[in-house]
């Protein structure tokens, strides 16, 4: 995947999150960069419908961040440009009882996409290398494990069920984040979204990178990568975020049209078949068949 604006990350590589700017570059301003929005969203629409007329491609798309990086706006979006109708959105919490009665990825895979379905994790798999490290939830053994294991899950996903997969890291910085912790207690209407634990969530910031970047080395796949989106402006996140689905999605344009054509083709050829045996009249249709 070629991204002219979020950083993607190579197979293997270990971007230091603080060498990457949270604010757009200064050549992309607020204007062109809705407008470049709205052209892509236009085109997420139209490769929405293709697949899911053709039915032969899922999509996950992964939303983490830090806490107010803007995972919520994210897809409220997108939810501009999706059809509800085959996009089903999973938010990942603390895991329930039951939920812990289980393996890590049980929770996961269940809300993975069926082909021509659109899933949006808020919240993912990444959960538990990352709050359950920082906050020592299990031991490192247990946690260490757990790479390799939603590695594999994400190969299953792609190789069995052709789900197309991108990872949205929201790149805040922590003035930013400030910021918006600090709106959150002045604005009436955003009171609801207040959180204590939030502040105490700040000061383990540098763990949080830490156990981020290891998580971008340890599963930037091909088939799933991980995609850093500088997200201080909503407006350039939306960009970004935009134009690397359009980008997930664009190399299978022809392939979803090839399979409706063929498919359109063979439902004609059904049509005129019935049309005949109808002319026929039906003795013809009886006799046909003795
Ligand atoms: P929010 O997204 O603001 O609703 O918060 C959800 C909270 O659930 C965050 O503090 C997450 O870190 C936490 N959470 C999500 N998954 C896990 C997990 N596997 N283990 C522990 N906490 C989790
Ligand atoms: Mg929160």
């Amino acid at each position: 995947m070629k991204l002219q604006y979020g950083t993607y990350v190579q197979p293997g590589e270990r971007p230091k999150l603080k060498a990457i700017d949270t604010d757009p570059p200064k050549s992309v301003s607020e204007e062109f960069a809705k407008a470049e929005t709205t052209a892509f969203h236009a085109e997420i629409e139209k490769l929405q419908e293709l697949l899911y007329a053709a039915a032969s491609h899922g999509v996950l798309i992964v939303l983490q961040g830090m806490d107010t990086s803007g995972k919520d706006g994210t897809i409220r979006k997108l939810s501009t440009c999706l059809n509800v109708q085959s996009c089903q959105v999973a938010s990942f919490k603390k895991p329930s009882e039951i939920e812990s009665g289980h393996d890590f990825l049980w929770r996961i895979h269940q809300h993975s996409p069926a082909k021509g379905h659109v899933s949006i994790f808020n919240r993912s798999q990444y959960e538990d290398v990352l709050v359950v490290r920082v906050h020592d939830l299990v031991p490192k053994k247990v946690w260490k494990k757990r790479y390799d294991r939603i590695n594999e899950l994400e190969s299953l996903l792609f190789s069995e069920a052709n789900t197309l997969q991108v990872k949205f890291y929201l790149h805040i910085s922590k003035k930013e984040q400030e910021e918006r912790l600090i709106a959150r207690e002045q604005e009436k209407d955003k009171e609801w979204k207040l959180s204590a634990n939030d502040w105490k969530e700040r000061e383990l910031w540098n763990d949080y990178a830490e156990a981020f970047e290891d998580a971008f080395e340890e599963c930037s796949k091909a088939h799933s990568p991980w995609v850093i989106i500088p997200a201080d402006k909503k407006w350039y996140r939306d960009l970004c975020v935009s134009e690397a689905l359009v980008k997930l999605l664009e190399p299978y344009r022809e392939e979803w049209r090839e399979n409706l054509v063929h498919r359109g083709k063979a439902e004609m050829a059904e049509l005129a078949k019935l049309h005949q045996l109808h002319a026929e009249g039906p003795s013809s249709s009886k006799s046909k068949k003795s």
